[in-house]
């Protein structure tokens, strides 16, 4: 999906109370945010989940948009170790344009103004990765990034809202023929069981792959919500979500 940009791949772009983080700033992500009016020199962090591509491409122009060329030094970058280890996402020369950058780990939690996130559980995906709680003054929300399904999932991410990243369609086992592919991510069915375990107000299914696409997710997301009963959406290109939203659902 990405390489054919059926689908952006910009990641998620929070505005809490006027605070405002990207979350994953994958390819596109400078094109999608400033089609769209998005400010990147008004983001106080940028965190990026895990290493791979489609979750870390854009970091370095996102970092460079955020503070104007290294003009307007502010910010913080978070991310896994692993991700600023011997092969580093961002180059050293735009991290001085930081004014910090943060390891993420697992069970530890961080602040960002008044707004606070943990990264409560490693998750199992080739590459060091972790999901986020985001606690903000009025509102609690989840989101599951790239994993394989395990229990812990169903314990660690309550939240009012939850995001979930559900890239294939059925689940997959590295004794399929696609054992040579990623296989470490979670399906429709591995969503729906979170989803009842877990009981947000609403769940936002998102980065599906092309078995998900074909599937037509808004279609899944209404048997989720019907099956379920908790109001279940497709994410699309540009789509805001406001938290105002569950204080009346
Ligand atoms: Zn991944």
């Amino acid at each position: 999906m990405v390489i054919s940009q059926f689908l952006a791949s910009g990641g998620l772009w929070l505005n809490l109370d006027g605070t405002e983080i990207l979350v994953d700033p994958g390819p596109g992500s400078i094109v999608q945010s400033t089609k769209r009016k998005l400010k990147a020199d008004k983001l106080s962090a940028i965190i990026v989940s895990h290493r791979h591509l489609d979750h870390s491409a854009d970091v370095n122009i996102m970092v460079e948009a955020m503070t104007q060329g290294g003009f307007k030094r502010h910010g913080r970058l978070f991310a896994p170790a692993d991700s600023l280890g011997t092969e580093p996402v961002i180059f050293s020369y735009l991290k001085n344009f930081l004014a910090g950058v943060e390891v993420l780990q697992e069970g530890k939690s961080y602040s960002i103004d008044d707004i606070s996130f943990t990264t409560p559980v490693r998750h199992i995906h080739p590459v060091e990765t972790y999901g986020m709680v985001f606690t903000t003054p009025k509102h609690t929300f989840s989101y599951i990034a790239d994993t394989r399904y395990f229990d812990a999932l169903c314990q660690h991410y309550r939240g009012e809202l939850l995001i979930i990243n559900m890239v294939f369609l059925e689940p997959r086992v590295p004794s399929d023929e696609n054992m040579r592919l990623p296989t470490d991510h979670l399906s429709v069915p591995d969503a729906e069981h979170i989803i009842r375990e877990l009981k947000p107000k609403v769940a936002i299914l998102s980065h599906f792959g092309m078995s998900v696409w074909r599937a037509k997710p808004w279609q899944i997301a209404e048997k989720l919500s019907q099956d379920t009963g908790v109001m279940v959406l497709a994410a699309r290109d540009g789509m805001k979500f406001d938290l105002a939203q569950l204080d009346n659902s």
